[in-house]
């Protein structure tokens, strides 16, 4: 935050706000080192950017509509920071529900279309075969 009067006050908001900025860098790098919370972060399915930096963004209050990346199914989010993947998804492919990174923090060569879903996917058959 910037200040915006020259004065005494001023600069001292300006230096506390600049002292918890960076209480707060080194409070979530030592999170992001220490992943002290693993069992809720990934009962929640989410990566450690995500868990240990993403929830001090703000959201909205509201149950908001989204569409996962991945079933195309629609579900409803209690804020506004809706995730990509839905949580059957997101565990299926042990990703990130928020991001859609690997919960393991690796590269990988495949997606993980060899892990079965649950059959929650609507079928839909082709109503014209391809006349080429
Ligand atoms: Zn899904
Ligand atoms: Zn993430």
């Amino acid at each position: 935050m910037r200040t915006t009067k020259f004065d005494l006050w001023g600069i001292n908001f300006a230096t506390a706000c600049s002292n918890d900025s960076q209480k707060s860098i080194i409070k979530i790098a030592r999170e992001l080192t220490r992943d002290p919370d693993k069992e809720s972060r990934v009962s929640e399915q989410l990566c450690k950017w995500c868990y240990y930096h993403g929830r001090r963004l703000l959201t909205g209050q509201a149950f908001t509509s989204y569409k996962c990346i991945s079933c195309s199914q629609d579900h409803s989010h209690p804020n506004t920071g809706v995730p990509s993947l839905c949580m059957t998804c997101a565990a299926a492919y042990k990703l990130c529900k928020q991001c859609c990174a690997a919960m393991n923090g690796r590269e990988r060569k495949k997606i993980g279309n060899e892990i079965k879903l649950p059959s929650t996917r609507k079928k839909v058959k082709k109503k014209f075969s391809a006349s080429s």
